[in-house]
């Protein structure tokens, strides 16, 4: 049995979970939230307990000293040595990463070359990074990549049509996102797939981020999200996939900067921009309801896109045995899960079980009838248990160290 941690830092947060492996027993979890202002807050759940305080957190090397501190005051660990492995989340390991990786000089260095293209997580992970090991620094520590699961698409896959000197001197080229939680899901719908010999799935990780991945014999062969996070499907505030003249052609008509445009198609539109109410598909659904009219083509917007991605991977997996929803929309919202199984009814043959999927929050069930054409689940998504296997298996049962 060895505990580990895994890390889960933003620009201003820094959410933590500690496992007794292998088991995956989840023995604390928490959060430091609005580091760099002078109001954080620090939760630590435990037990039954839940603590909320709210120190100062000039930087992350002080949530860092506060929450491992927090753990022996609490009598959760009595000292730091009993933490035998972390498990950083990076969110962009671009061209370099298909695995988890032993965080070291090279490792740190690639992270670092990397801002570029995810400039507010990158420079966050390593600052997050580099926190813990001044306050621990003999404990060995793993990078675990939200793009890695992603590698193994094929270059028809990856590739944006650009001229393609462009592509071989900058790397552009689709590297995807969620993928950690993507592996998790396949993984996990494999148990629906009993006697199936080349598995399909498509897994639609649904929330305020989202995207939507087509795989094939556990293998990524497609994904929705593109060179960034704003590629792929409608979300909360992100536009997902449009004509890219849209942008050239708003920064003329509005005079505003290419970083304005490009900020306003991250933070302001998606849910957000077309209802003009919330980001919060709950919101937006309780327009709905209440007949909005931008509320409603906000949601059938939303709807439309998951499906319209959900029929190009069937084309490109020559077929599904198995959609999967998650994520903080896929869980929750069943309203999401029925309008987009009608969507696919004609085509595919998808039926929704109307009585399992309305009271369906959190948890895990089939939702497709037995006449289904396709199996549709809804799965919870759990990627700190994706992060903490690979910290425990290689700095543990393989002994790897970091430097
Ligand atoms: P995530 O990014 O996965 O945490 O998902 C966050 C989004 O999921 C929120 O913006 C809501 O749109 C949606 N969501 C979260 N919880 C619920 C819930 N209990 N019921 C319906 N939608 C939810």
């Amino acid at each position: 049995m060895a505990k580990v941690m895994t890390i889960n830092s933003g620009s201003s947060s820094l959410k933590f979970k500690l496992y007794e492996m292998p088991e995956e027993k989840v023995i604390c979890s928490g959060n430091c939230e609005r580091i760099g202002n002078a109001d954080g807050i620090f939760t630590i759940k435990y037990g039954d307990k839940k603590d909320v305080s709210y120190p100062v957190f000039p930087d992350h090397s002080v949530a860092a000293q506060t929450l491992l501190d927090a753990l022996v005051e609490k009598g959760i660990i009595k000292s730091f040595d009993e933490i035998k492995a972390i498990g950083h989340r990076i969110v962009q390991g671009g061209k370099y990463f298909s695995h988890s990786e032993m965080f070291n000089k090279d490792t740190e260095e690639k992270i670092r070359s990397l801002i570029p293209l995810a400039p507010l997580h990158n420079a966050a992970h390593l600052t997050c990074f580099q926190a813990f090991k001044n306050v621990i620094p003999d404990t060995p520590a793993i990078a675990t990549f939200d793009t890695a699961f992603h590698q193994t698409m094929e270059p028809e896959d990856y590739t944006f049509p650009i001229p393609y000197e462009l592509t071989e001197k900058y790397d552009i080229r689709r590297y995807g996102a969620h993928g950690t939680s993507h592996k998790y899901l396949s993984q996990e719908g494999l148990k629906y797939l009993e006697g199936v010999k080349h598995p399909r799935i498509i897994s639609c990780h649904i929330g305020s981020g989202s995207s939507i991945t087509a795989i094939k014999d556990g293998k990524c062969v497609a994904t929705s999200m593109g060179l960034t996070p704003l590629g792929g499907i409608m979300m909360g505030t992100r536009t997902g996939d449009m004509d890219p003249s849209v942008f050239n052609y708003v920064v003329s008509v509005t005079g505003k900067s290419a970083e304005e445009v490009y900020q306003m198609f991250n933070k302001k539109s998606g849910f957000l921009g077309v209802s003009g109410i919330s980001n919060d598909s709950r919101d937006v659904l309780a327009a709905v309801e209440k007949g909005d009219p931008r509320a409603i083509l906000a949601n059938n917007l939303f709807n439309r896109r998951i499906a319209d991605y959900i029929g190009q991977y069937y084309v490109r997996l020559g077929g599904c045995d198995l959609i999967i929803f998650s994520a903080g929309i896929g869980e929750n919202e069943p309203r999401t899960r029925s309008a987009v199984g009608k969507l696919l009814n004609e085509a595919f043959g998808v039926e929704i079980d109307e009585e399992i999927n309305k009271d369906l929050r959190g948890k895990e069930a089939v939702i497709s009838t037995p006449n289904s054409k396709i199996k549709v689940v809804v799965i919870p998504t759990d990627e700190e248990v994706m992060i903490a296997r690979d910290a425990y298996q290689m700095c543990i049962v393989e002994g790897k160290k970091s430097n």
